[in-house]
């Protein structure tokens, strides 16, 4: 027996009362607090609900609710893996991202929700391309390449909202990642979201399929490369430490992979096409004069986030060829 409530009458709590939800949230808290942690009631409440696979909505409007001891000694573990800096995200094994619950785990980056303005630059890109005039009726459907795609997080928001939009019939997508770890996880998002039927998945070195045989150039490309500078990369929180270390690593400036991403996007894309970067805070000046070197007569256009932080940078050709 843990909970005898006749104990209760006195005003006693009984020594082996199961706890509480609102009494892990609050000791959670501060364990994680004392870690070092930024958002630790929020990480608290996350990793709680779970354990009792709950929402926070739930958890909140039931604090007097009793956890059992096994549960409460499974949140405990969780939060000590917290507070050691595992990210949450890798912890649930899922991140929220552009309204979709993705799996992630150590073969690819975590989604961040800044990332979401290049899916809906390319959505927005995607519609103008298919609204546009000199699209003919019978044109194949428009090819959008995520490069790059990590988790999946890109191709994935774009290839559910084309669907739910009903333009999935005018748009196919393809993901390449250098790494096959991180394509695999990118393929079991696709399929968790049923849209793997609507993309094609490759290994590749940024944009270079050359042992492709099929590989049409591109009328939409988007990546966000890694473009940490080498020398920042001990600096980052230390939940960046279980990430990869080859999708943040950028080389000495950061700008090492979209460098060399610039100079293969002439024949990557297609006369129309138009390609979205996304780059670090600080970057955007010198990714300007990175493509007026190897992309001459192309157009750049920047793109802030919510913090006002250039984060997309969008290329196309100023006189399509
Ligand atoms: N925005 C990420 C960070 O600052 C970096 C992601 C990337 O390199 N593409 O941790």
């Amino acid at each position: 027996m843990t909970w005898t409530s006749s104990s209760d009458s006195d005003g006693v709590r009984p020594i082996h009362a199961p706890q509480t939800v609102g009494e892990l949230i609050r000791a959670g808290a501060e364990r994680l607090r004392a870690s070092g942690s930024e958002s630790a009631r929020l990480d608290t409440e996350l990793l709680l609900g779970h354990v009792l696979r709950a929402d926070r909505t739930t958890l909140l409007a039931a604090p007097e609710a009793p956890v059992g001891s096994d549960h409460a000694a499974t949140f405990r573990d969780l939060l000590e893996r917290r507070a050691t800096g595992e990210p949450v995200a890798y912890i649930r094994g899922l991140k929220e991202f552009y309204g979709l619950v993705l799996s992630v785990d150590s073969r690819a980056l975590i989604p961040r929700p800044e990332t979401e303005l290049l899916v809906e630059l390319g959505l927005d890109r995607l519609r103008g391309m298919l609204m546009g005039t000199h699209r003919p009726l019978d044109a194949p459907p428009l090819l959008a390449w995520d490069v790059a795609t990590g988790s999946g997080a890109v191709c994935i928001a774009l290839a559910v909202e084309s669907r739910r939009r009903g333009y999935a019939a005018d748009a196919r997508f393809r993901a390449t990642d250098v790494s096959a770890d991180a394509l695999a996880l990118a393929t079991e998002n696709a399929v968790a979201h049923g849209v793997a039927d609507l993309i094609e998945f490759a290994v590749a070195d940024l944009a270079d399929l050359a042992d492709l045989a099929d590989s049409p150039p591109a009328d939409l490309l988007l990546a966000n490369l890694p473009y940490v500078p080498s020398t920042d990369i001990p600096t980052l929180p230390v939940a960046a430490s279980f990430e990869p270390v080859l999708a943040l690593d950028g080389g000495p400036d950061g700008l090492d992979l979209v460098r060399r991403l610039l100079g293969q996007l002439e024949s990557t894309l297609t006369s129309h096409g138009t390609a979205l970067l996304e780059i670090g805070a600080g970057q955007a000046d010198a990714v300007r004069a990175a493509v007026a070197k190897s992309l001459a007569g192309w157009g750049v256009t920047l793109h802030d986030d919510l913090a006002g932080v250039p984060r997309v940078v969008e290329l196309a050709r100023a006189t399509p060829r």
